[in-house]
């Protein structure tokens, strides 16, 4: 097992934060692991392909992670520069990958009918702004393998939490895991490291398994697509940090419920954030997605009682 190079590409976005896209450069071909936003292509990727000689002819094979605007939205600028690439993703983000619109009403915009909980109108513009739609052509349904080149394989590996159909990259030559956003630490970092929004995971258990495969693994470096490179022991102090936020994020839920009336998803993160949230108040919503994960799960656990009407109110059982 021989492996090649993994090239990290980062760019800045709009808020300061930066993103990640990453190459894996054997030795007939690359292989793209996400797409970054409509512009990222271009400004990003193309100058990394020619700087090392391949060019979008070279590129073999696309991976996008997950459905978001930051990771697929590059995606039909990419169809149409390399329109041999074979783009694979996981089945469950398949339709949101492929459609920013469904992407915006199931996902961005999931909490607006049940809940009353939306985004900003100029939120939904951004995402259609930055989002170039392209289709997959291969929706894994669990973990698959990823020939670079002969001597060279990885392995993609369902990591649902953040989305239902993440897929990280093992590269077991290198020890090294591309993450993405599957896992996520105590809270999204912003420009400068600071805490800038909640760790958005969304769906339990899978969340706390693809924590626990990952620590498994035991990766030397993890790379993620918000935060620099970890190595050593700090990939187990991430991953540590990850498993940790949702045990009190499920402690904190529990707490308000055994001590008050039924509530709302609005109201419960009033209630939960001032135990979990590091990050500004402007950003306080931003634990619509991992309640609305920890209700579901201890829902289905038979802990927790999701009463009728809109917006919907939990109990304890
Ligand atoms: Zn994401």
């Amino acid at each position: 097992m021989s492996g090649g190079r993994i090239e990290r590409l980062q760019e800045r976005l709009d808020d300061g934060r930066f993103l990640c896209v990453f190459l894996l450069v054997g030795a007939d071909g690359a292989v793209l692991v996400d797409t970054g936003l409509a512009t990222t292509p271009q400004r990003t990727i193309a100058p990394a392909l020619a700087r090392l000689g391949i060019g979008w002819d070279g590129l073999r094979a696309v991976v996008v992670t997950h459905a978001d605007v930051d990771h697929a939205g590059g995606l039909g600028a990419v169809r149409r520069l390399a329109p041999r690439a074979t783009v694979v993703a996981g089945a469950a983000d398949r339709l949101l990958i492929e459609s920013s619109e469904l992407l915006l009403e199931r996902r961005y915009r999931e909490f607006r009918d049940e809940h009353g909980i939306d985004q900003p109108e100029a939120f939904s513009a951004w995402v259609r702004a930055n989002a170039d739609d392209g289709a997959v052509d291969l929706a894994l349904t669990g973990d698959g393998t990823l020939r670079i080149d002969r001597e060279w394989t990885v392995g993609l590996l369902a990591a649902p939490g953040h989305t239902a159909g993440h897929l990280v990259v093992h590269d077991p030559a290198s020890a090294t895991v591309i993450a993405a956003d599957a896992v996520l630490g105590g809270f999204s970092p912003g420009a400068g490291g600071e805490p800038a929004f909640a760790p958005t995971y969304r769906f339990l258990p899978g969340y706390r398994e693809t924590i626990a495969r990952l620590q498994e693994i035991a990766p030397q470096r993890l790379l993620c697509s918000h935060l620099p490179p970890l190595e050593g022991a700090a990939v187990a102090a991430y991953l540590r940090e990850s498993a940790a936020f949702a045990d009190r994020c499920e402690a904190a839920l529990l707490r308000v419920l055994d001590g008050g009336e039924p509530a709302t998803l609005a109201e419960l993160i009033a209630a939960t954030a001032p135990a979990l949230a590091s990050w500004p108040a402007a950003a306080r919503d931003t634990l619509v997605q991992p309640l609305a994960g920890h209700l579901e799960a201890l829902s289905a656990q038979g802990r927790v009682r999701r009463l009728p009407g809109c917006p919907a109110r939990y109990a304890r059982t």
